[in-house]
């Protein structure tokens, strides 16, 4: 389990400046956690107390390095590996290969370069976690049910987010760091647009809820931000 909240544990964020990212910042440091809140650049509005920001872009592997080297030595108790895109042009004859590959960097290649690269933190603390948020977009089994979607960077992105979830669950398990794929939920954000269901603020509650919940036992599941198990 990771760290009560109120207790000290570090949560690292990424894409923390705006959207989920931000509000998962807000409530952690409201729940007396450190956090370590990463993006590309410090908001306009400013962090709560509590929140140390740190730059990042993780599509690049020199950023990635350059953070590992500043946190070097320091207990990280939960990763969010949230920061993510979707495609500018939508659809099969938009679909451009380079746009497509950017997408794949940002929303596969990078939680598991930050995995990667933060391992060391991860084995200091006791019960770490590593969420990894995916979409329900990315379920082979759910995706296409009632969501008429036709970003195919973002589905497969997320859809190989979900491997990678299950192969660091299987990796980490002996270490005892869990790994969970969640799904927010559609939430109104700059991504989730105005006409989502879910303000950002109940997403995030119900997010920390389930970090905070998880132990080794849940490693590799696939669940949404209210505890639902998502097909894969
Ligand atoms: P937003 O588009 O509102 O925010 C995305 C965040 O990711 C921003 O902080 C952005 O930073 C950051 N980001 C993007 N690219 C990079 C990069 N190269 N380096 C660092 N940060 C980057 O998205 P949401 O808050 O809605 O989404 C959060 C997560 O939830 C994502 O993983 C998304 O796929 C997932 N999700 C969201 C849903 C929704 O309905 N909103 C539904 C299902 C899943 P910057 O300001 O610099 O651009």
């Amino acid at each position: 389990m990771a760290a009560e909240p109120g207790q000290p544990g570090t949560v690292l964020i990424t894409g923390a400046g705006r959207g989920l990212g931000r509000e998962l910042a807000r409530q952690y440091a409201r729940a007396g956690w450190r956090v370590i809140a990463c993006g590309r650049a410090f908001p306009a509005d400013g962090f709560e107390e509590r929140v140390e920001f740190q730059p990042l872009d993780v599509t690049d592997p020199a950023s990635i390095r350059s953070l590992a080297s500043r946190l070097a030595d320091r207990p990280l108790d939960v990763l969010v590996n949230n920061a993510a895109v979707r495609s500018r042009a939508p659809g099969l004859v938009a679909l451009e290969p380079e746009a497509f590959l950017d997408v794949i960097s940002t929303n596969t290649l990078a939680p598991i370069l930050m995995a990667k690269a933060l391992l060391p933190n991860l084995r200091l603390a006791a019960g770490p976690v590593i969420a990894n948020i995916g979409s329900r977009a990315g379920s082979m089994a759910e995706g296409l049910l009632d969501d008429d979607d036709d970003d195919y960077a973002y589905r497969c992105s997320k859809a190989a987010l979900n491997m990678a979830t299950v192969q660091l669950a299987r990796d980490l398990k002996p270490a005892g760091i869990t790994v969970l794929a969640l799904h927010p939920g559609w939430v109104k954000t700059d991504m989730g647009g105005p006409e989502a269901a879910l303000p950002a603020e109940d997403s995030a509650r119900g997010l920390c809820e389930i970090i905070h919940c998880a132990s080794v036992e849940d490693s590799g599941s696939f669940l949404t931000f209210d505890g639902k198990r998502v097909g894969w």
